[in-house]
């Protein structure tokens, strides 16, 4: 019988893999990523991967951590491409890690195309953002029928550190039902005030998912109007995943998680 990881792709010295990590269950890591982590022999990777993934990695290949240092967000990104494209220059198979996907709000396009420009091959390896992965941990699809039929990627923290100013509330209010925020907790309080004061009612379902598919995840169910009370009173720290809209009811039909912990699962949670 062949073994599926003997029919992948090569990983060739000199090139650079951009890969994703998923969000933190190493289950969740893809094969192609398993084989990267298996074959490279240097690997850069960043804060929100978690432990257990960088642990499959060679036993001969070098580790370089590459999060948050302190520096200036833009010179520490420059200073990364570079190192990439030194190492791959160098003859190593680099392969560079990030949590999620790498083209999710990860600054993978902008790597990439620093590999591009000096004539670095590249591959990149997808993986399963945090916003698909970790609702789906928590029990909330992103789409359901009789509910959403879009949904919508925001992140709530721009280069600057602040909430993007380029966001048309008024916008997504009207056609987004159900919006999903990366690096939201920091601006949440603003977040919630632009959502309220475009026309979101204050009833509205809302789910942090904090650590998500860890098993230090933590879920709150809460409501557009109570969110930043109920945040700061259950202590919920980042990462999270911000889900706002009436998805966030099945939470109470899906909750597989909560239901190997006992919790009675109702089968119609829409009414
Ligand atoms: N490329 C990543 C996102 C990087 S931005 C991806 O596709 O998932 C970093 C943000 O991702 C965090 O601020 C948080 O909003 C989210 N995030 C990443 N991992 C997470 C996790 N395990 N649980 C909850 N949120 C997570």
């Amino acid at each position: 019988m062949t073994d599926i990881l003997d029919t992948l792709p090569s990983f060739e010295p000199g090139w650079v893999w951009l890969c994703g990590a998923g969000p933190g269950d190493p289950g969740l890591l893809t094969l192609h990523a398993y084989h990267a982590l298996r074959s490279c022999d240097h690997l850069v990777y960043d804060a929100l991967v978690d432990e257990r993934c960088l642990d499959l990695v060679n036993p001969e290949a070098s580790r370089e951590y590459a999060g948050k240092r302190g520096g200036k967000p833009s010179a520490l990104q420059a200073d990364i491409s570079a190192r990439l494209v030194e190492l791959a220059r160098a003859g190593k198979r680099v392969l560079r890690l990030k949590g999620g996907d790498p083209f999710v709000f990860g600054r993978g396009g902008e790597e990439a195309l620093a590999l591009v420009e000096h004539d670095v091959p590249f591959r990149v390896i997808p993986g399963i953002s945090a916003g698909l992965g970790g609702l789906a941990y928590a029990g909330i699809p992103l789409t359901h029928r009789q509910v959403n039929t879009a949904v919508t990627f925001i992140t709530g923290h721009s280069m600057a550190g602040d909430v993007p100013d380029d966001i048309d509330w008024q916008a997504l209010v009207k056609s987004a039902p159900v919006l999903v925020f990366y690096m939201g907790m920091k601006h949440l309080p603003e977040i919630v005030e632009q959502l309220r004061r475009a026309g979101r009612p204050d009833s509205e379902p809302v789910a942090l998912v904090c650590n998500a598919t860890l098993p230090s995840m933590q879920v709150l169910e809460t409501s557009l109007s109570a969110c930043v009370e109920d945040v700061a009173a259950a202590g919920l720290e980042p990462p999270a995943i911000i889900v706002v809209g009436d998805v966030v009811r099945l939470r109470a039909g899906l909750d597989w998680q909560g239901a190997l912990d006992g919790r009675r699962l109702v089968a119609n949670p829409l009414g």
